[in-house]
């Protein structure tokens, strides 16, 4: 990014949420992103998830000039370069857990069958087996928080974005989620998470910091 600033607009009050912010992620990187409640990291990572979009400044992504992509160019990035977990999970409320993990993979295009397999694989990983047929409203937070990581995984995404993802789990679950997110590093991809977590931000290469709109990296 260069010289992000995000100002939010409510009436007549306007308030800078990101203020000049730099932060170069290379490939392969495993960051973390720190910072009080309220200081604008879900506003960064949407803006990196290409969700949504800052006020003034740049973003490229592999070379790609964000701002000037299309939207076919956008949902491309989206569908087959990143994978997201929300803070809220964003569950779709209607499909079963493992529909909602299958998604990612068909809408790329894999079929069915190879997708269910795939998708039940993950969430057995994260100890979900006997969950497969459960709708979010069915499951607890912890576990609907894990269907996000399965889902968000299950592509092997080259860049994923996670906020918070271990907010809701317990410390066991917390510590095979983080194993799933290095092995997929090992594996060249690239990771960003939020966190507040102190073991979780223990385990990175880089630690950037935000706090009034600034960001600080290892601060
Ligand atoms: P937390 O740790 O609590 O999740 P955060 O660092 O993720 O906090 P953001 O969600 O990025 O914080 O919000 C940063 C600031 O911007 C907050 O003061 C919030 O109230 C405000 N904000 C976020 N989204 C909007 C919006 N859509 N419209 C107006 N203000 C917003
Ligand atoms: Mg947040």
């Amino acid at each position: 990014t260069r010289q992000l600033v995000k100002i939010y607009q409510n009436g007549s009050e306007e308030l800078k949420v990101l203020d000049d912010v730099n932060i170069k992620v290379s490939n392969s990187d495993f960051i973390a992103i720190l910072g009080p409640s309220g200081s604008g990291k879900s506003t960064l990572m949407n803006i990196l998830g290409c969700l949504d979009i800052p006020t003034s400044g740049q973003y490229y992504l592999d070379g790609l000039d964000v701002l000037k992509a299309s939207d076919n160019e956008l949902a491309e990035i989206r569908n087959k370069k990143i994978g997201f977990i929300f803070q809220k999970f964003n569950l779709l409320p209607k499909l079963t857990a493992v529909q909602n993990v299958m998604l990612p993979l068909l809408y790329r295009g894999v079929k069915e069958e190879e997708a269910w397999e795939t998708a039940r694989e993950k969430l057995s990983i994260l100890g979900l087996e006997a969950r497969l047929h459960h709708r979010p409203n069915e499951l607890s937070g912890g576990q609907q928080q894990r269907v996000a990581i399965a889902r968000a995984i299950v592509g092997t995404p080259q860049l994923l974005l996670a906020d918070e993802p271990t907010g809701n789990l317990d410390s066991k679950s917390s510590g095979d989620a983080m194993e799933i997110f290095k092995e997929l590093n090992r594996q060249g991809n690239t990771i960003v998470i939020i966190t507040h977590d102190i073991e979780v931000a223990e385990q990175v290469r880089k630690i950037f910091y935000i706090r009034d709109g600034k960001i600080h990296e290892n601060g």
